[in-house]
């Protein structure tokens, strides 16, 4: 097991979902976690496994600058950034409005510029940090109805590369994990016979879980990992296979 002790890990859409499944395995390997969530969260139940909150949207510069700020004053570094925050708003992109292109692009890509270009000025200081963007595999194959996510999530394929190539020599690791389909609640709004057909195409024959995923990024942000940057790994029971 990876251990995280002395480290501060932030994890960008922690209130639930994957988010919530990677703060919790950081928290049981020492690290210190701190989740951010855009609208409601359980504080009650973060407040007792110790995993402090901010309420923060990613699409918003300011915000983010602001937050990052406080956090590097608190606790003078942050060696780990997860940018899981993301949103759906699934369409045809005959019927897709310029505001549902706008909401998903701002929150999953323009969210992972906001948040990874606030942190890694103090990880470039310390000479150390570990990036890891989640992108989906609906970025790497395309899915009918998410012109808008897909695009978002190539997109962060895309910056992941470009940002590990220019920060790899300041010894931080910018990597990305593109999930399947993972049960949270962001797929409970699929209908039965939508998800039949995902599990038929899956050879591992199961859904994934947000542990699956955490695995992943405890791994990418251990110093095992320490020679991998610029990747996107996928992890999605075998759908994608190049
Ligand atoms: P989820 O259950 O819907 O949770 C999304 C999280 O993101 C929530 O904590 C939410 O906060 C937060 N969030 C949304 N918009 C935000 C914003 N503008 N600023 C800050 N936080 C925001 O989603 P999930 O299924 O766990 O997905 C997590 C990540 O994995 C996403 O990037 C998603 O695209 C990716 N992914 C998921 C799957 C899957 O099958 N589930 C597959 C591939 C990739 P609130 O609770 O306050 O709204």
């Amino acid at each position: 097991m990876h251990d995280f002790k002395e480290k501060l890990v932030l994890i960008t859409g922690g209130s639930r979902g994957i988010g919530k499944a990677i703060a919790e395995s950081f928290a049981e390997s020492g690290a210190t976690v701190i989740v951010t969530y855009k609208n409601a969260i359980d504080e009650e139940y973060f407040n007792s496994k110790n995993i402090k909150h901010y309420k923060c949207d990613v699409a918003d510069e300011k915000s983010v600058q602001e937050m990052v700020d406080a956090i590097v004053k608190e606790h003078t570094k942050i060696d780990v950034l997860v940018n899981n925050a993301g949103i759906t708003k699934d369409g045809l992109l005959m019927r897709m409005s310029v505001e549902d292109w706008e909401a998903v692009i701002d929150t999953n890509l323009k969210g992972v510029f906001n948040m990874t270009k606030a942190v890694t000025r103090g990880m470039m200081s310390k000479r150390y940090g570990k990036v890891v963007n989640i992108t989906s595999i609906s970025g790497v194959m395309g899915n009918p109805g998410q012109t808008n996510y897909s695009a978002s999530k190539a997109g962060v394929i895309g910056f992941t590369k470009a940002a590990a190539r220019e920060l790899a020599a300041r010894n931080i690791n910018i990597n990305a994990i593109a999930p399947g389909f993972i049960e949270t609640e962001m797929t409970d709004k699929l209908t039965d016979e939508v998800k039949q057909s995902y599990l038929n195409s899956i050879p591992m024959k199961r859904f994934g879980s947000g542990s699956d995923i955490a695995n992943v990024v405890k791994f990418l942000a251990s110093d095992d990992a320490g020679y991998i940057t610029g990747q996107t790994i996928i992890a999605d029971g075998g759908i994608v296979m190049s």
